[in-house]
């Protein structure tokens, strides 16, 4: 019960990193709001987690209106009085249309780029404001191992989540004297719904290859650095950009050749 009475607010958590990392705060003691457009979803989440003694709540979250970034997080704070976390989870990527700078026109480019970038920086403009009020928290984002190792696809969404590692580090930098730190996670290959849809078989077993931990992530994986920003565990910590990818990218370039061939 490291979140005792803490209010926590997790964007798209529903499926996947998000629900995860959702179930993994509640369990922890923290009040979780789940950020959904879909309620009927929503519901059956907060339902599993009040079964399990746990308190969540649900708070309208579509990322197609850009409006309701800004409203979710001040609907938390009107009815609990704050927030104490806020996990920015959403971020989009469209493998049809986000491919490289020769076939990416600079409209979907910029669509996609402005799509991830103000679904941290609208909630954390909100959030901020009422932490400092509150005597502080703690924000983590997340991001991905493709803004630190550049992908030979997915220009939007790679250089948009590296903006958003740039973006923790600044929140970061400009809040700590107010006791609001600001994380990143950086997930490699995830098991969920959006990286098994979205990437090809072929894909997956080459990125497979290089991870040396030898296994797909799960989303408990992300979930459990994600608890650990949020709770003291982490108290000193903040404008961290943390890597859970199964070391992919750490080691030798060879690795995939060598170690499994
Ligand atoms: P996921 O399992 O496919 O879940 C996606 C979530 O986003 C669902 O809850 C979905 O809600 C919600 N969502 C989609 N469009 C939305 C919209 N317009 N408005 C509100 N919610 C919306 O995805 P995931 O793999 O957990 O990804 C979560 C985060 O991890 C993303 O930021 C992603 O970039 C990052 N990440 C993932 C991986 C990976 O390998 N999986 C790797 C690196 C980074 P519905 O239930 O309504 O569809």
């Amino acid at each position: 019960m490291k979140l005792k009475n803490k209010v926590a607010l997790v964007t798209a958590a529903t499926k996947g990193i998000g629900l995860a990392s959702a179930e993994k705060l509640a369990e922890n003691g923290a009040i979780v709001y789940i950020g959904a457009r879909n309620k009927e979803l929503a519901e059956e989440v907060i339902k599993n987690i009040k079964d399990k003694g746990g308190i969540a709540k649900f708070v309208y979250f579509n990322a197609r209106e850009a409006e309701t970034y800004t409203a979710m997080v001040e609907e938390v704070i009107t009815n609990e009085g704050r927030i104490d976390i806020l996990v920015n989870n959403y971020g989009g990527h469209d493998v049809k249309l986000d491919k490289t700078i020769f076939d990416t026109t600079g409209k979907d480019y910029f669509d996609a780029v402005m799509n991830n970038l103000q679904s941290v920086f609208l909630t954390s403009q909100a959030a901020v404001k009422s932490m400092k009020e509150t005597g502080g928290g703690s924000i983590i984002n997340i991001s991905t191992i493709g803004s630190a190792v550049p992908d030979l696809s997915g220009i939007a969404y790679c250089t948009s989540k590296a903006a958003i590692n740039s973006l923790t580090q600044n929140v970061a930098a400009q809040c700590a004297q107010y006791n609001i730190r600001c994380n990143a996670v950086l997930p490699g290959f995830i098991a969920t719904k959006a990286a098994l849809e979205n990437m090809s078989q072929e894909f997956l077993d080459t990125f497979l290859k290089n991870v040396p931990m030898n296994r797909p992530g799960k989303p408990e994986d992300i979930a459990n650095a994600v608890l650990f920003f949020a709770s003291d565990d982490s108290s000193y910590l903040t404008g961290e950009i943390m890597e859970v990818a199964g070391a992919f990218g750490k080691f030798t370039p060879m690795y995939g050749d060598f170690v499994r061939k």
